[in-house]
C-alpha cells in the first residue's frame, strides 16, 4: 500500500511558476460557491500534520500557506462562512455547506504570525502558486488515526518528495516565533 500525504503532492511535488500574481479560492460547492481573492504569491505554503488544519477527502496533511491579511478580500457568497472554533488561535472560517475552510486568520495582536491568514493553495482555480517546501506537525497525524507503526514511511516519503518533516514547525518559522517572544519580552 502507498503511502498518501495528499493528492495535491502525492503525485510530486509541482513547482510554483514564481511569479503567481494571485488567484481565486473557491470552496467545493457546485452552487453558490464562496469565492476568496487573492492578491499575490502564498508564502511558506507546506503539508501539516495537525488535526485543524483542513484536508480534502482521506488526505494525511493538509496542504496551507501563508498570505497577508490584506492580500485576502471574500469576494463572493460570505454568508455561507462560519467560524470553525472560535477558542482556537487561528479562527477558521469554514463553508457551511461544504466544510471547506477558506481562511484561518489571527485576531490576537500579540501572536507571531498576526497579519496573516492561512489558506489552502489547491483551491486556486489558477495554478502555478508556490508549492509546498516543508511538512509541519508530522507525529500529529497519529492523534488523526495514522499507527505509529507507519511514521517511519511517512517520514520516508515526505523527504522523498522533498518536503523534510518537522514535529513543528519549521526552523526558519519557528526561529521567528522565538524572535518575536525575546523582543516582545525585552522592554
Ligand atoms: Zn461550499
Ligand atoms: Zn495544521
Amino acid at each position: 500500500m502507498g503511502i498518501h500525504i495528499h493528492p495535491s503532492v502525492d503525485g510530486g511535488v509541482k513547482k510554483g511558476s514564481g511569479k503567481f500574481a494571485g488567484g481565486m479560492l473557491v470552496c467545493k460547492c457546485k452552487d453558490k460557491p464562496v469565492k476568496v481573492e487573492i492578491k499575490g504569491d502564498v508564502a511558506h505554503n507546506h503539508a501539516c500534520g495537525c488535526t485543524k488544519c483542513w484536508k480534502p477527502g482521506d488526505a494525511t496533511f493538509s496542504v496551507v500557506a501563508v498570505v497577508p491579511s490584506t492580500n485576502l478580500k471574500v469576494v463572493e457568497n460570505g454568508d455561507k462562512l462560519a467560524i470553525v472554533d472560535a477558542s482556537a488561535t487561528i479562527q477558521r472560517h469554514a463553508c457551511r455547506a461544504c466544510g471547506t475552510h477558506m481562511y484561518g486568520r489571527i485576531e490576537n495582536k500579540s501572536h507571531p504570525f498576526y497579519g496573516l491568514d492561512f489558506v489552502h493553495p489547491e483551491l486556486f482555480v489558477e495554478s502555478g502558486s508556490a508549492e509546498p517546501g516543508f511538512a509541519a506537525f508530522v507525529s500529529s497525524i497519529i492523534e488523526s488515526g495514522v499507527d505509529p507503526s507507519q511514521m517511519s514511511a511517512v517520514r520516508s516519503r515526505l523527504k522523498e518528495l522533498g518536503l523534510e518533516p518537522y514535529d513543528c514547525l519549521s526552523p526558519p518559522l519557528m526561529d521567528a516565533i522565538a524572535t518575536h517572544v525575546a523582543k516582545s519580552k525585552a522592554h
